[in-house]
């Protein structure tokens, strides 16, 4: 069985260890014998996306946001037709916030997203920074065994952003905070959650420590390619030590 997953601007979006959520894809794929292929698509590269199976996009700066904002713009119309069509996304603190209508620089400059989502985002005065805990509002799919397997149902990470970002109405979060300030530090949302899209400030990277989250957007992926299946369980013992031991520290 195989997968693609199409790793976006690597060379511009990556902080606080975001790379290492593909790596946690690629092994929790690998674990269960489904090949995951990592294919890197940077400026200028073509993005055709019909053997696109999960898109990944990580972290960056004001600046990098600018640097690739012309070169997304081209690739608007297709992204937002796969999105549609129940592509399956990761897209992490800068990424999350290019999925929207705009963000507005400190100086007032609006760098256009995608306009994949009804969601915008402002530059703030003050840097959001440090440990994050939200409870996740929805798991869509099989929650109840999740919850029961694993035990799991909040999200851990860290933030490290001054946008403030708010969502349409009717755009559903990915989770509540508990702790930290998640999309603006002032409704207590965390993240967007539409369609298969993830969208969420937190780093770390994400994945490793909220190996449920990881899951849930492989059979995500799958489900879309028509297999219809249950994952395989793992021996998450250590993910989820290391998961405990931040909500136990700071919740
Ligand atoms: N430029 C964004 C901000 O500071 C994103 C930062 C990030 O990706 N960590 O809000």
């Amino acid at each position: 069985m195989k997968l693609v997953l199409y790793h976006l601007y690597p060379d511009l979006l990556d902080l606080y260890g975001d790379r290492g959520n593909v790596l946690t894809l690629k092994a929790r794929c690998r674990w269960r014998n489904i090949d995951l292929e990592v294919r890197q698509v940077s400026l200028g590269d073509d993005l055709s996306l019909e053997e696109a199976d999960i898109l990944f996009l990580g972290g960056g700066s004001d600046r990098e946001q600018n640097i690739l904002g012309r070169d997304l713009s081209s690739k608007a119309g297709d992204l937002k037709q796969a999105v549609e069509e129940g592509l399956v996304v990761l897209a992490i603190c800068g990424g999350y916030q290019l999925f929207g209508q705009y963000y507005e620089t400190a100086d007032g400059k609006k760098i256009p997203g995608l306009g994949i989502i009804d969601l915008y985002t402002v530059a703030g005065r003050k840097r959001m920074i440090g440990n994050v805990i939200a409870q996740v509002t929805d798991f869509d799919q099989n929650k109840a065994q999740l919850e029961d397997k694993v035990k799991l149902n909040t999200l851990v990470g860290f933030e490290n952003h001054s946008g403030k970002t708010y969502l349409g109405p009717g755009i559903k979060p990915l989770a509540k905070i508990v702790k930290g300030y998640g999309n603006n530090g002032e409704d207590g949302l965390e993240g967007v959650r539409y369609k298969n899209v993830w969208g969420t400030y937190l780093h770390g990277p994400l994945l490793p420590k909220n190996p449920h989250l990881a899951d849930e957007i492989i059979r995500a992926a799958l489900k879309r390619r028509g297999y219809d299946f249950e994952l395989a369980e793992l021996d998450d013992s250590l993910e989820i030590k290391a998961h405990s031991a931040i909500v136990g520290r700071f919740g």
